[in-house]
């Protein structure tokens, strides 16, 4: 195993970047972390902020369809290996305005693979450098009330951003195929946990809480997600980064599976017990008062849950964190978020 690596991250300054570039400058402090993102409204800048401290990670605000930057980090930099997250990820933005969604996860996904293909490959015939492509469940389309998403379950994305990424995993497929690029990909289930964007299901069901709005929640709220906290997929991608072989797909989910109502309910719990302090002085005994139901999501598929055994049997994953207790983690922090950006 390589001991000095030089890994481009791309999209660190989103949800799950930022927690996995804290995660790696915490475990691996001998790597050079080098966080490319073009700082979409998706970015949590004030989160970025905080990782400027350490000495072996630098920022470049960029976008990942820009061949000539890329040319250059990977020669200024010797980039020898890359986590690959940059995406638009939010499936309601894709059902309104899909072309940025096939720009940066398809084209942006290919412009990244070619040039890795051509530093490590074409120029150097280095085949140590490992190009992880960080994808989804969603590619699978939707279960039914049985069953599980394995690595061999055909795909069949439905919504425009699930069809993205199916089409940027198939072409992390091809570039092991042809050209021997040392890829990995591994798709995960639904994330929740702290730094997650105020738009997703979980912060806008504690966004809306404590400010005593209408928690809206899709159709009959029976859809089923399998909900993993985001530690836990970083822990997955640190195994898979180092010891997972090439060419190889791995599921990463924690066999959390519950409905949106059930998401919202459990949220409103803890959000009583923690935080009273919003509903304090009004007619609203529960937060679950504020659940309503609005009309459904077109295309919304109705379960989603993984098979994770081949991460498990093969890398020796498992997911450490409890539902309950990450939600708890996940309320605490967004509370204290909130608390800290109050004008004092
Ligand atoms: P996010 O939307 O929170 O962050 C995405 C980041 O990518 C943002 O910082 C944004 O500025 C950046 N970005 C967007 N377009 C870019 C471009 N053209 N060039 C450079 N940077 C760009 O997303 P997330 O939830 O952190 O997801 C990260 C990755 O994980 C995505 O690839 C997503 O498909 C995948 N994923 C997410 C989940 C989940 O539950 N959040 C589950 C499975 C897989």
């Amino acid at each position: 195993m390589r001991n000095h690596r030089t890994i481009l991250v791309t999209g660190g300054a989103g949800f799950i970047g930022l927690n996995l570039i804290q995660y790696f400058l915490g475990n691996h402090p001998h790597y050079h972390i080098i966080n490319l993102d073009k700082l979409t409204y998706a970015a949590n800048m004030t989160e970025l902020e905080k990782l400027k401290a350490h000495s072996n990670y630098q920022f470049i605000k960029g976008d990942i369809n820009d061949r000539a930057l890329l040319e250059q980090l990977f020669s200024d930099h010797g980039i020898t290996d890359v986590i690959h997250l940059a995406a638009e990820s939010h499936v309601d933005r894709s059902i309104e305005a899909p072309d940025v969604f096939i720009q940066t996860n398809v084209h942006g996904t290919f412009t990244l693979l070619d040039v890795a293909k051509k530093h490590w490959l074409d120029m150097r015939n280095d085949q140590k450098c490992r190009f992880h492509h960080i994808s989804t469940d969603e590619v699978y389309g939707s279960l039914g009330q049985d069953g599980f998403f394995t690595e061999h379950t055909a795909y069949a994305p439905n919504s425009p951003y699930s069809a993205s990424k199916a089409a940027s995993d198939f072409l992390v497929r091809s570039y092991f195929h042809t050209y021997g690029l040392n890829t990995v990909t591994t798709n995960c289930s639904n994330n929740y946990g702290p730094r997650q964007h105020s738009e997703k299901l979980i912060p806008t069901i504690i966004r809306k809480a404590v400010k005593l709005e209408r928690i809206p929640i899709y159709g009959d709220g029976k859809n089923i997600r399998d909900w993993l906290f985001v530690l836990d997929h970083c822990r997955g991608i640190d195994l898979a980064f180092h010891k997972g072989k090439a060419g190889e797909t791995y599921n990463i989910g924690g066999k959390n599976e519950h409905t949106n109502i059930e998401i919202a309910t459990t949220l409103c719990g803890i959000l009583d017990e923690i935080a009273p302090e919003y509903k304090k002085g009004t007619r609203i005994s529960s937060y679950k008062e504020l659940i309503s139901f609005v009309s459904d999501r077109p295309g919304h598929d109705r379960r989603y849950a993984i098979d994770a055994s081949r991460i498990e049997h093969e890398l020796g994953w498992k997911a450490e964190e409890g539902f309950e207790s990450g939600l708890r983690k996940t309320v605490e922090w967004y509370i204290h978020e909130n608390q800290q950006s109050k004008p004092t």
